[in-house]
């Protein structure tokens, strides 16, 4: 689950309509295309540079939103460089070997997402037309022809995102599946599976595994994944990658999830799975690739050893009953401070996640546990480029200077520990013994933003208490909430639709009401900074309350009294409309998708 990249997955419910796609390829054309590499599109693209439009270029009939220069300005390119330093010749060579891997989940995710960008995408290439220029870009950011911040409504075209994109045929209808594994029982295992495409053919509805469908792509991936082992001085990252290697070309990702788990503050690592299913928008089951290489952080990875030691006294120190906070003596849970040269698939299009806890397999959970990374390299670019020009709209100045990378880093480092801390069950019974059950069941569909909520504050309250223990030094607090309140204005520009979103909603007017976050006469906003301490421990002790009772009607309560934009912030927020929504990572490597 990607953590920060909030406004990500908003909106994902669509109209459903044909894609001009299927209209004019239609699906047995369509499944040639997506397993026989780079053919099909190759010739497309040659068609183009060769044919009426010698020069390459949109077609003169496509309909190409107007206004793409200022979509393009919500991001901000940043370079993303691979540092060297550090790295032996051999190491380099190792995630040049990785990168390349990544490539072929780049061109699988296309195929998933939206064939037909793809397409124009290619044909483009040559183009020196500027607004060509910019519709590649565009086509870029989003991997398809919809806008992945607005909506995922279509700047190419005028046909609605299909809710199943690439993984369904277009027009299935989610009634339709459960009509068809009705009459046909033993498809439904494979047609919900996490990794197979779902086709018509000859009237039926067919699942195809991933590592048939996308064989020419799994096995060079495969192969550069097993070259890259042989470049790794790690033997236990060699193992993962052999196993993964092996999981592309089986579609069994388990044992190779548990292999990742067993490494130990590795240099390197990968994210290199179809381990989402945001992007399926029919069943919500689909598996999208992504990828990225990761380096270790080494100074930032130090401190965060240092104070993961202290989880279990934090936990202990909680506003909160005895008997609802179990023991976190004795359990780890890998973390890595990372920095990531290469990005593909579903972690470099649309919004850029800073975090992420993997894998998603439950199975792998119960076994083993998830890992949870930091991207410190595109936290860093969030704070410089969205964070801190937001803050310098909307708050007093001497106080936005403070916001720091190092601040937004722990405290999403804080959030992400936070989201295991607290009671594991909820207790609706007075009985102590009995009455345990999920507190996501008991609380129902306020669940997201509560956890949200629940892990950004008892991150920060446990942030005061590394301060109180002499973990962290005492002058760096100010920097912490700073950053901290930086990230509420950030997530609520676009909305509070999404639980990250909203939880942040609730947060800031809980501040705002303790005046520990007032708005000035000048119309900027302030922290106070000594009441915030006693305003985070009162909301952790609420919310981590309505959790262990697991009660669902003050949950509401709190987010009816509390949702709510307040009118004088939305007129603040306009002021910071010019803000870029996020970054647009550019690497060292090649950008390439075939
Ligand atoms: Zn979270």
């Amino acid at each position: 689950m990607k953590e920060g990249s909030i406004e990500r997955f908003l909106a994902r419910s669509v109209t459903r309509s044909f894609s001009n796609y299927f209209r004019s390829y239609g699906p047995v054309l369509f499944f040639i295309l997506l397993i026989s590499t780079f053919g099909a599109a190759q010739q497309k693209k040659d068609r183009v540079m060769t044919g009426s439009a010698a020069k390459g270029g949109a077609p003169s009939d496509l309909e190409v939103a107007a206004d793409l220069g200022q979509r393009l300005a919500r991001f901000r390119r940043v370079q993303m460089p691979f540092r060297t330093a550090g790295l032996n010749a051999r190491e380099q060579q190792l995630v040049r070997k990785l990168v390349e891997a990544c490539g072929y989940l780049e061109s699988i995710y296309w195929r998933q997402s939206d064939p037909e960008a793809l397409t124009l995408y290619q044909s483009l290439a040559s183009s020196p037309n500027r607004h060509d220029v910019q519709l590649r870009r565009y086509l870029w950011i989003n991997a398809s022809r919809f806008d992945l911040v607005d909506e995922n409504k279509p700047f190419v075209g005028t046909d609605a995102m299909p809710p199943g994109q690439g993984f369904y045929p277009a027009n299935l209808t989610r009634d339709q599946v459960e009509q068809y594994v009705k009459q046909h029982p033993d498809q439904r295992a494979a047609i919900y599976d996490q990794f197979t495409i779902v086709r018509w053919h000859q009237g039926k509805l067919e699942a195809v595994p991933y590592r048939i469908a996308f064989r020419a792509f799994l096995e060079p991936a495969a192969r550069a994944l097993r070259a890259a082992a042989k470049l790794s001085d790690d033997a236990a990252f060699a193992k993962f990658l052999r196993l993964r290697a092996d999981a592309l070309l089986s579609d069994d990702y388990f044992p190779s999830d548990l292999a990742w788990l067993e490494l130990k503050n590795p240099k390197f690592d990968i994210i290199f799975a179809p381990y989402e299913t945001y992007m399926d928008g029919l069943l919500g089951v689909k598996g999208s690739y992504g990828a990225a290489v990761m380096v270790r952080n080494q100074r930032e990875s130090k401190k965060l050893e240092l104070f993961q030691k202290y989880v279990p006294e934090i936990q202990d120190a909680l506003p909160l009953a005895a008997e609802d906070r179990p023991s976190k003596h004795g359990l780890e849970t890998p973390m890595e401070v990372m920095d990531s040269p290469f990005r593909a698939g579903d972690l470099t299009h649309g919004y850029q996640a800073v975090a992420d806890n993997l894998p998603n397999d439950p199975r792998v959970h119960e076994q083993k546990g998830s890992k949870k990374l930091f991207f410190k390299n595109f936290m860093d670019a969030r704070v410089n480029y969205v964070v801190l020009p937001v803050l310098r709209k909307l708050m007093e100045p001497e106080q936005a200077a403070k916001v720091s990378g190092e601040g937004y880093l722990l405290a999403t480092i804080m959030h992400e520990i936070s989201h295991g801390l607290g009671p594991a069950f909820a207790r609706t019974s007075s009985d102590k013994l009995a009455g345990k059950v999920d507190i996501r069941e008991a609380i129902g569909p306020g669940y997201g933003g509560l956890e949200e909520a629940k892990a950004d504050i008892t991150g920060m309250f446990a942030l005061k208490w590394l301060v109180d223990h002499d973990v962290l030094p005492k002058e760096k607090l100010e920097e912490y909430y700073t950053s901290y309140v930086g990230d509420l204005f950030r997530a609520v520009r676009f909305g509070t639709a999404e639980a990250h979103a909203q939880a942040e909603m609730m947060e800031f007017n809980y501040f705002s009401e303790r005046v520990a976050i007032r708005r000035n006469a000048s119309g900027k906003y302030a922290i106070d900074y000594e009441k915030m301490p006693g305003a985070v421990a009162d909301l952790t002790k609420e919310l981590l309350e309505i959790e262990a009772t697991g009660d669902r009607s003050r949950a509401e309560n709190w987010f009816t009294k509390y949702g709510t934009m307040p009118e004088e912030l939305k007129t603040a927020l306009q002021a910071a409309s010019d803000v870029p929504v996020d970054i647009d990572p550019v690497f060292s490597f090649p950008e390439r998708v075939r």
